[in-house]
């Protein structure tokens, strides 16, 4: 999924503007990556539309480049598809009950196990219950992995009684200070009637917190129906996909927090105990991508640039009154950003402008200490530097030679004098192409 779509954001490279031909075809391929991936088509046609949307026409107020404006689209989208946030688990009670429930195979026992040793870690006291009454070598399997991280595990041999397991449990708890109870069900193969029964009694009768539900997602699109069942009959409080390590695809994610509209909350991907991830949207969109350089860029650019300020540098540059504090704004801004090599391009007026001698961080020290040693009249009133005394009190002022001070001017006036030009044979918009 990740190389199809950086793949097919590729396609930009080199353009200067997104347009509705650069954009068809690479969001095809998009649109592509993700059905393969098993997400649903429905939601590929919403997600590919929306995309366009928010593209096409799109005023750059930052000189981002189409692609990482395509990617930060895409990533934001995504994002948005999986619920936004991580949403974090309801543990207040004392005990707080988690219910855990979900197909046979689906991985519910392993994530009880996982869940619990990451809770021992936020220094919660858990207990493992398992109420699998059918399948007696499931609590032997439950208790194999708890030993080995030294969790306990209740259940009674002999029960057949689900809720009188669970009562025992929670008494168990209270007497050995355990404060979250884990319950790991039965599952069946597919659907159907008693598993449903069982599970809606467990829940009436232990009242949990939490009930997360387990989805194996190599099942693909019978996952999302499974996730729905589940959710008809329970009022889940989060789904679980497990088993991502595989080579699935993926796609489960994105579809199935669209469709049920439950949040996921932990992601499982792989044997091991310790194979157990909180879920965060963000950093699955980013793994999808592939493009979190990007992605962190544009966020930054995008902070740093207060869109308000950046209209009125064009606004003051078409009317050839942007002046020396206009220019030291902008570097201050960049230097927040701070990996400068890569944001330079970025920045309206002064890459295409001014030159810079290799580094870059040096050339703004000249530039701004040239601009430290105007008065603030000098600042804002650029033309009177046609005034060879004033440069060279500037030279001495900063420690700038006079030639480099020349040079300085020369590009700041070139930089104002060609954008004014373009202003007056065609309108804004060439502005616009020409400085962001
Ligand atoms: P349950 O029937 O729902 O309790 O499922 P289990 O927890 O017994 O898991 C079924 C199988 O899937 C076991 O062999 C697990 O080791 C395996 N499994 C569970 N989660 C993962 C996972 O995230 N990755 C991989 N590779 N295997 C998993
Ligand atoms: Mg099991």
């Amino acid at each position: 999924l990740k190389n199809k779509i950086s793949e097919a954001l590729h396609v930009f490279k080199g353009d200067s503007k997104i347009t509705e031909i650069n954009i068809a075809s690479s969001l095809k391929k998009i649109g592509n990556a993700l059905i393969d991936a098993d997400v649903n088509y429905k939601i590929v046609r919403n997600f590919i539309h929306k995309i366009q949307e928010k593209s096409i026409g799109k005023k750059v107020l930052t000189s981002l480049n189409p692609k990482q404006l395509i990617t930060k689209i895409v990533y934001d989208e995504l994002v948005l598809l999986m619920g936004k946030k991580n949403v974090e688990m309801d543990l207040s009670k004392n005990p707080s009950i988690i219910l855990i429930c979900g197909l046979q195979g689906s991985g519910k026992t392993s994530f009880s196990s996982k869940l619990a040793f990451f809770l021992t870690k936020k220094n919660k006291f858990p207990l493992l219950v398992s109420v699998d009454i059918h399948r007696p070598a499931a609590v032997d399997q439950l208790k194999l992995i708890a030993k080995k991280v030294n969790i306990p595990v209740f259940s009674l041999e002999k029960s057949k009684n689900v809720i009188e397991i669970i009562d025992q449990s929670i008494l168990y708890a209270f007497k050995n200070k355990r404060n979250i109870i884990i319950i790991d069900t039965a599952g069946r193969l597919a659907i159907d009637q008693i598993m449903m029964e069982e599970i809606q009694r467990i829940n009436q009768h232990s009242k949990p917190n939490e009930i997360l539900f387990v989805v194996d997602s190599m099942t693909g699109q019978d996952a999302i129906n499974t996730a729905q069942s589940f959710s008809k009959k329970l009022n889940l409080d989060g789904i679980v996909i497990t088993k991502l390590d595989g080579d699935n695809r993926g796609g489960v994610a994105i579809t199935i927090s669209s469709i049920v509209k439950k949040p996921i909350k932990f992601i499982s991907n792989g044997e091991k105990i310790e194979d157990l991830e909180v879920f965060h949207p963000d950093r699955i969109a980013n793994r999808i991508l592939g493009m979190g350089d990007i992605v962190s860029l544009v966020e930054k650019v995008q902070e740093q640039f207060d869109e308000k300020r950046t209209r009125k540098i064009y606004q003051k540059i078409s009317k050839n009154s942007f002046d020396f504090n206009d220019l030291l704004y902008q570097i201050q801004k960049i230097k927040k950003i701070g990996n400068i090599k890569n944001i330079i391009s970025m920045i309206p007026g002064i890459d295409k402008y001014f030159s810079f001698d290799g580094d870059h961080k040096n050339s703004f020290k000249k530039i701004e200490s040239i601009i430290y040693s105007m008065t603030p009249y000098e600042r804002i009133h650029p033309k009177v530097f046609s005034d060879v005394k004033r440069k060279k009190r500037i030279s001495k002022g900063s420690g700038i030679t006079l030639s480099h001070i020349d040079l300085f001017m020369k590009q700041f006036y070139d930089m104002s004098k060609i954008v004014k030009k373009i202003h007056a044979h065609s309108g804004k918009e060439t502005i616009k192409n020409l400085l962001y």
